[in-house]
């Protein structure tokens, strides 16, 4: 057999289909629908004969991104979708009736807290969340009728992790399916499939892009979900990405694994650092010796990532000081971003929930959420230390 291509040539080179043109980069086919040959080619392609009709549907720039992530995450099958939230939605939708049951890590993005408390609750699809590390809460959680797990590892923005390979386990010992959101890692640091989950979703628009130009979202998964169950949905239902930001992404993908890995061993850096810092209470991040979940993280990870969080003494006064006195790092929710960007969780991201949730999921007033992109971390620690100082 041949020898498998690695990741990063993958990532360059996996799912490219050349035109008749014979063009070197990937093209963009931004075009609606697909012109045919004959009234009878065009009854036959409405029947199902293979050729593109309609890019809510399919198009070629969009076959060549999910292609080419589905390669990267050890997919059979991937579905582009307008953004991380809609390949969420499509990911239920087209899985899931009314009756049926989720156990979700409560330590999730708050827009899927949202989905699934608010919307999926008023089609009879009901959601029980529970720790991102307590394995015991899971299994109590179980009934006859749950048909889905949902977690994201680490967690944003305490990187909490959870063990993939024991919730996969207990997914499949109860005929349920677990799906990671691996927006953190992207697949250059986790394989949630090789790990034992079944389906794999990523909001595109952090890392997959990573210079925060465009929204967009994917699926990775068995073909018999994928294809067979979420396509007919997207079509119908529409949630489609557009070619033009398939193949921002699809360019995107061709620098992952450098960017991702760079982006990493500066978060380590900056993680060592600030932990040694005199007005920094404590830092979170799966790279650290310190990090309670440390071992684990190595075993499913192959580094703790570009997103970190710190709590500086003094509370939101402090931590307010620090963000209000840098010149390079953004202030932005975007994560991810070749660009570092820094926020604060209890005011933003989290500040809809009530102060009493907040303390008890560890968000707290001094607790500062970094993404660590590509500048130099000399420059980064100097941006730092005027607020800290
Ligand atoms: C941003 C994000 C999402 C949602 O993605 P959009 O592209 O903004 O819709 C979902 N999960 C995680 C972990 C995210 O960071």
């Amino acid at each position: 057999m041949e020898k498998k291509l690695d990741l990063a040539t993958q990532g360059v080179r996996a799912g490219q289909v050349r035109s008749e043109f014979q063009e070197h980069s990937e093209a963009l086919f931004l075009t609606s629908s697909f012109v045919f040959d004959s009234a009878a080619q065009a009854q036959a392609r409405f029947g199902g004969e293979p050729g593109h009709v309609y890019t809510r549907y399919t198009n070629p720039t969009v076959s060549m991104f999910q292609d080419r992530l589905a390669a990267l995450e050890g997919a059979e099958a991937c579905i582009g979708t307008a953004s991380g939230m809609s390949a969420i939605l499509t990911m239920v939708m087209s899985l899931l009736r009314g009756g049926d049951h989720i156990v979700c890590s409560g330590a999730v993005f708050g827009a899927t807290v949202q989905l699934f408390s608010n919307y999926f609750a008023r089609f009879g699809v009901e959601t029980t969340f529970v720790s991102p590390t307590r394995i015991e809460e899971w299994e109590k959680a179980l009934r006859k009728n749950t048909r889905l797990l949902f977690l994201e590892t680490p967690s944003n923005p305490l990187t909490e992790i959870s063990d993939i390979a024991a919730l996969g386990a207990l997914a499949r010992h109860t005929g349920a399916l677990l799906a990671v959101d691996n927006v953190f890692c992207t697949p250059v640091l986790q394989r949630p499939l090789e790990l034992g989950a079944d389906l794999v979703v990523h909001s595109a628009t952090k890392h997959l892009d990573g210079q925060g130009r465009v929204v967009g979202g994917a699926v990775c998964g068995p073909a018999k979900l994928v294809n067979e169950q979420m396509v007919p949905f997207l079509r119908t239902a529409g949630p489609s990405l557009s070619p033009f930001n398939a193949w921002v992404i699809l360019k995107g993908l061709e620098t992952l694994d450098l960017r991702v890995r760079a982006q990493s061993a500066a978060a380590l850096e900056l993680a060592r650092w600030l932990e040694g810092h005199p007005a920094v209470a404590r830092v979170h991040y799966p790279g650290l010796e310190s990090h309670p979940q440390h071992a684990l993280a190595k075993r499913q990870q192959r580094a703790g990532g570009a997103v970190l969080s710190f709590e500086v003494k003094g509370g939101r006064a402090a931590a307010w000081k620090l963000i209000d006195s840098t010149r390079l790092i953004s202030i932005t929710a975007n994560l991810g971003d070749v660009k570092s960007t820094i926020t604060h969780p209890a005011t933003t991201t989290h500040g809809r929930i009530s102060p009493e949730a907040r303390a008890a999921a560890g968000i707290t007033e001094g607790l500062v959420r970094l993404s660590v992109g590509l500048e130099a971390v000399s420059d980064l620690k100097t941006d730092l230390e005027r607020g800290l100082s």
